[in-house]
């Protein structure tokens, strides 16, 4: 069968369901998919065939069996390479961990393989996951397959250009900051941050443990909603996790992409928008509120006051935490060691230089601003004020919650950069995140939806963010808008991605 590449997850599963495809096919019209591409993209670090094809062959078998199979089994994968794989090499884009095989999965890759879904490879990202374009991996850049020169977003930049560059229907990405969303906005796919502790952090490499957040990625907001309601649920190996059912996600998008969201309460966030937003992006943005409009939602402006501290007090409270994740990269218990080229082989000696070694300069400038933030004479000035703007950030977002059922902005202030525009300007690189940090910082639920291309031609994402718990709004919201997209546009926006012609994906070759 031809095509097989440009399904979406849930056409995959109805196909697979009625015996019309095998997971074998799918997975191998991926992997070719895979090696006619990558070469350009970038997207994985490691490609897993063998394992893939294996896993694909025991979801058809359980299949054939009458197994009682979750909706998405069969439907091939991406995942982070900040995702413990038990067996498989994870380097979280470093090369402290050039060589670290973990002795088991993280609670949502194991979801996967209960589910069955066969794993594809592990994408590219900024080392430790910091970064918003994808270029401080140790292993090279990802090229966001709208123009191959762009970045395709960070950290997740890899995930997010496989399921755009039809490598994969669904990723699995991590969001500190916005590494989900912006990446998704950039590329033209869907992304979301569930409510803080709603998915499993077990075997998420920490970046910021109090920020940090696995969530799905996919080509529309179903795909998406699946994903996310596979790999949520309480987990007792992780402290923060939420002991409660994840919410109706998946009845929210079909509500939503039935065009229901009537007497919904948008409200656009005053705060983010205006300077260092492109024109085109805000064009695309107040299109899309239009949209919700002529639905029935009812729009008003809401002001964040807050949120203008939320970039500082995020770079204060995100290294903090970092710097203190990253002392166990200390050369005797992960990765790789280092000797040091003169002097003794002591601890501190190889300490110091395994982790000169390993550690690229964005990681290093982090751990430097986080041990400072927390030194005993600043530790009040920075890390303690950082936490007081975070409050007041949470407080903000309450009082909106008591007009509005959801809040929205533009997902990042741009579309794509140039590959190294902003390398050697890490403020420039940090404003990217300037309008999906706050909902980090309050642990809220956010989406990113493609709204459209700017007059570059690029992609441009919507965002969508709801109180804690009430991720299903988002869901509705989301679908609401893309139905009447996609019928503007005649058809999916990745489907217009000029980089990477149909021709490429041929017969899935
Ligand atoms: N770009 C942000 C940062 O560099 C967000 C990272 C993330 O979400 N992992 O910190």
């Amino acid at each position: 069968m031809t095509g097989l590449t440009r399904l979406s997850a849930a056409e995959m599963a109805t196909l697979l369901r009625d015996g019309e495809v095998s997971s074998v096919e799918l997975t191998q019209a991926h992997l070719n998919r895979i090696e006619a591409v990558d070469g350009a993209v970038h997207a994985f670090l490691q490609t897993l065939p063998k394992v893939a094809l294996a896993e694909a062959k025991a979801a058809d078998a359980a299949r054939a069996a009458g197994e009682d199979l979750p909706e998405l089994a069969g439907v091939p994968i991406a995942v982070k390479d900040v995702l413990a794989t038990k067996g498989l090499k994870t380097t979280c884009g470093s090369k402290i961990l050039a060589n670290w095989i973990p002795a088991y999965d993280a609670t949502v890759v194991r979801k996967l393989r209960e589910a069955r879904l066969p794993v594809l490879g592990k994408t590219n990202m900024d080392e430790f996951a910091m970064g918003s374009s994808t270029e401080h991996s140790a292993y090279g850049p990802t090229h966001n397959p709208w123009d191959l020169e762009r970045i395709p977003g960070g950290s997740g930049g890899g995930s997010a250009a496989a399921v755009a560059a039809f490598e994969a229907p669904l990723a699995l990405g991590s969001d500190t900051g916005g590494s989900i969303r912006q990446p998704a906005a950039v590329t033209g796919t869907v992304g979301a941050k569930p409510t803080y502790g709603q998915v499993s952090r077990y075997g998420l490499v920490a970046m910021a443990s109090s920020l940090d957040q696995v969530g799905p990625v996919a080509r529309n907001v179903l795909d998406t909603a699946l994903l996310h309601a596979l790999i949520g649920g309480h987990d007792p190996k992780d402290m923060t996790s939420l002991n409660e059912p994840v919410p109706p996600v998946a009845d929210a998008a079909r509500q939503g992409l039935a065009g229901d969201v009537k007497g919904m309460r948008v409200g656009i966030v005053q705060e983010l928008g205006g300077r260092g937003y492109q024109p085109g992006v805000e064009d695309r943005f107040h299109e899309a509120l239009e949209v919700l409009r002529h639905l029935g939602a009812e729009i008003e402006t809401v002001s964040c006051p807050s949120f203008r501290f939320a970039l500082p007090a995020y770079y204060l409270i995100m290294p903090s935490e970092a710097s203190s994740n990253l002392a166990r990269f200390d050369a005797m218990r992960y990765g790789i060691r280092v000797e040091p080229d003169a002097g003794p082989v002591t601890v501190e000696s190889v300490m110091g230089a395994t982790r000169e070694a390993g550690f690229g300069p964005e990681v290093k400038r982090r751990v430097i601003l986080g041990t400072y933030a927390l030194s005993a004479g600043y530790y009040d000035a920075y890390y303690g004020n950082a936490l007081k703007v975070r409050t007041l950030i949470q407080r903000d977002f309450e009082n909106a919650w008591e007009d509005v059922d959801v809040l929205v902005s533009p997902t990042s202030p741009t579309t794509a950069f140039k590959l190294g525009e902003k390398l050697d300007d890490p403020l420039a690189m940090y404003l990217a995140d300037v309008a999906t940090i706050p909902s980090n910082l309050a642990g809220i639920p956010g989406l990113s939806v493609p709204c459209g291309l700017a007059p570059d031609g690029l992609p441009v994402g919507f965002q969508i963010l709801a109180p804690a718990r009430a991720d299903a709004f988002l869901y509705r919201v989301g679908g609401a808008l893309e139905a009447v997209l996609e019928d503007q546009w005649g058809g999916p926006l990745l489907d217009r991605a000029p980089a990477l012609p149909v021709a490429t994906e041929g017969a899935d070759q």
